[in-house]
């Protein structure tokens, strides 16, 4: 018989466990303690607890594990990214970004991807698996006790559709936020969609503060369906309707993210077709050049061509940013690490400092 994950309990859920096998509520509350503010991975560290009740957690419940796989720092800006290896062997990856206003994580929610996307190397072996609650929370726990920085800012947009794992998703940013956890604010949380129609109306009936990021990539219908097959299921209109839902409900400003390929979605049409959709919203636009990826020919626009689409859409109105590239040393883009170590490519050790 398989344990039970213990750190995928919220707490009144823990407490509710701890009186189901006999044990005082205030048990509970001291293992939540430990699980989610001293960030323990082990029962042998609870010491505030007897030895035999220590020895009953062990025995019925499990603490998953994330154990680092690679390391790897960036010489190029202060950026680390983390391969962690689940239980079961899958492999996830996570990020570090270190900003003068405080310290970004970027985790994974699904082990793989099924959403095809053409351009990201996330989803070429398909989708293996939904992550835990507990695993979402502990790679943000692992990197914070790896790297001794303390963790203000969580987006959630490495491996995996977030939408495509809803109910974990959900407890997970209701974990992160409580105030008997790491606590960290709802409004320092960003998630990232492709666009799962129904998941974002019912997000935006959450009653939750996080800000939504839309994968737009495409000004058109025909052009999203070209580079993302989930297009053939939610068309373009539907999806901006339940942005402006999400909007509506929460009062947060949507972020849109546009990949610019070169030749693909960088043209004349394109900014037209992009302040047609944007110019009414109130809304945010952040132009990420396309990362190429080993098994994809995509191509990046050069710095000029992108910073004067940029221009372009500014000057008509739009608010716009072009993500500032991080990592790009240590196969910064989603699921590129991941990949390489599938390939059978590893590093050499597991701790790596990339030379450029
Ligand atoms: N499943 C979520 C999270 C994906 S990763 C989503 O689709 O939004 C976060 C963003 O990076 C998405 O906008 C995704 O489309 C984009 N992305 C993925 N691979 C990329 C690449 N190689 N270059 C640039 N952006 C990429």
């Amino acid at each position: 018989m398989s344990k039970q994950d213990i750190c995928s309990l919220n707490y009144e859920e823990i407490q509710e466990e701890m009186k189901r096998i006999g044990e005082k509520a205030f048990r509970g509350r001291q293992i939540y303690e430990w699980l989610h503010v001293k960030l323990a991975d082990d029962f042998s560290q609870m010491t505030n607890l007897s030895k035999s009740l220590r020895e009953k957690l062990e025995a019925h419940y499990e603490i998953p594990k994330l154990y680092v796989a690679a390391h790897q720092i960036s010489r190029k800006d202060p950026t680390e990214k983390f391969l962690f290896e689940l239980s079961d062997g899958n492999m996830i990856e996570s990020v570090l970004m270190k900003y003068e206003y405080g310290n970004s994580v970027c985790i994974s929610s699904q082990a793989g991807c099924r959403m095809g996307c053409r351009f990201c190397a996330s989803t070429i072996g398909g989708l293996k698996r939904n992550l835990a609650t507990s695993e979402m929370l502990r790679q943000i726990y692992q990197v914070q006790k790896i790297s001794g920085e303390r963790v203000s800012n969580i987006v959630i947009m490495g491996t995996g559709e977030p939408l495509d794992n809803y109910e974990n998703f959900v407890k997970f940013l209701h974990m992160i936020s409580d105030e008997h956890g790491l606590h960290i604010s709802q409004r320092s949380i960003t998630a990232s969609t492709c666009g799962i129609v129904p998941k974002m109306h019912e997000l935006a009936e959450e009653g939750l503060q996080i800000t939504l990021a839309l994968s737009l990539h495409g000004s058109s219908q025909e052009k999203r369906r070209e580079l993302m097959p989930v297009a053939n299921k939610y068309a373009l209109p539907k999806v901006l309707e339940a942005c402006d839902h999400y909007f509506e409900k929460t009062g947060r400003r949507v972020t849109f993210e546009y990949s610019l390929v070169k030749g693909v979605n960088d043209r004349e049409e394109d900014i037209r077709g992009l302040t047609g959709i944007l110019r009414h919203r109130n809304c945010h636009l952040n132009l990420i050049p396309v990362n190429p990826v080993r098994e994809r020919d995509y191509q990046r626009p050069t710095s000029e061509n992108a910073l004067e689409f940029k221009n372009k859409l500014e000057k008509n109105g739009i608010n716009v940013t072009i993500r500032r590239e991080r990592g790009s040393d240590i196969d910064g883009a989603c699921g590129q690490l991941r990949r390489r170590y599938a390939a059978g490519n590893k590093g050499e050790t597991d701790e790596t400092i990339c030379n450029d």
